[in-house]
């Protein structure tokens, strides 16, 4: 239980609804700042304007997965008001005061630096990351299907990179059965896609590869889709780019070459808000409640 525990959430997305039911049931005294539009209650939590709290009693501030930007605000889509966090009223907390953060910049590690606090950034944690990967999949899908005219069973797919994303998108299209090849860089990832039962390549070969794909699904986050390799690919196939901005695709060349190429930021929010803000919940009530 989180009971005397004082969390300040600030701003957020729908995600953040389900952190703050948890975190309520476990008995959580919230500040929730950023969220006036919020028509919802939730016991234990009360709404208040970033001058309201009383900094010096906080345990916790949740920021949303998107952190801060470059000016330190925070977005939020339950309220108009600007908000910012400075180290000034980072500050005011209590030494042990630990902030959490979906991602973090800059800003906000020169935030938390200066306010010398800890930043925990749930994002990089490879528990959230697999937990992620199943909504990515499933928008992996969704894309697919929204932007082909084939069937996913029998399509020639090309998957490259067997992080955690990559390895749920390899499997989930495999079981919909389509004819899944894996490019992988590393000699134990190539023995893990064959052991999966799927075709293994190494990306520098990657331009034999995909003369006759119907779709290539990017995960790793480099420039791996040159103009090279898509002047290799034939003309319907469709690039899913879930890697991180600017993604691993040569989109200029692609868009010239009259091919579909689609970098796909932020699946899990868009395809199951729910469940992605239940994986942030799950782990962040562990996280709170051992700190
Ligand atoms: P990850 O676990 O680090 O996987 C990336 C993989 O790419 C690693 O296995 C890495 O291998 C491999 N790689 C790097 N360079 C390579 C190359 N030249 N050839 C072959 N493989 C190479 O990361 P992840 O969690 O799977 O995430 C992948 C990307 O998706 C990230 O950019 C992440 O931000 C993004 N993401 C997007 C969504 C979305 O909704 N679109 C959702 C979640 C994550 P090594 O480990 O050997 O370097």
């Amino acid at each position: 239980m989180l009971t005397g525990k004082a969390i300040v959430v600030i701003g957020g997305d729908a995600r953040q609804l389900e952190i703050i039911r948890k975190l309520s049931t476990l008995d959580a005294k919230l500040s929730l700042v950023g969220f006036e539009q919020l028509d919802d209650g939730y016991i234990g939590a009360s709404k208040q304007a970033m001058d309201e709290v009383k900094w010096s009693s906080v345990d916790a501030i949740l920021l949303p997965v998107s952190g801060m930007n470059a000016n330190g605000e925070i977005e939020t889509i339950f309220s108009n008001e600007k908000i910012i966090l400075t180290p000034d009223i980072v500050r005011q907390t209590p030494e042990h005061c630990t902030i959490y953060s979906g991602i973090t910049n800059e800003t906000l590690n020169n935030c938390v630096k200066k306010a010398k606090r800890k930043l925990v950034q749930l994002m990089g944690r490879d528990d959230i990351a697999i937990y992620n990967s199943i909504p990515t999949a499933e928008g992996a899908i969704m894309m697919a299907i929204q932007h082909t005219d084939i069937t996913i069973h029998s399509a020639k797919i090309a998957v490259l990179g067997l992080g955690r994303v990559g390895m749920s998108v390899a499997r989930t299209f495999d079981a919909l059965g389509a004819d899944v090849s894996v490019g992988a860089n590393e000699s134990h990832q190539l023995a893990r896609i064959t052991e999966m039962g799927l075709k293994p390549f190494h990306t520098d070969k990657l331009i034999d590869e995909v003369s006759t794909i119907d779709i290539c699904i990017n995960t790793v986050p480099d420039l791996i889709i040159t103009a090279k390799v898509l002047a290799e690919m034939p003309l319907h196939a469709l690039i899913i780019d879930l890697a991180s901005k600017p993604g691993g695709t040569d989109f200029r060349y692609a868009e010239k070459r009259g091919m579909k190429a689609l970098l796909a930021p932020g699946l899990p929010g868009i395809v199951a808000p729910k469940t992605a803000g239940r994986i942030l919940a799950n782990v962040l009530a562990d996280l709170l409640q051992a700190d």
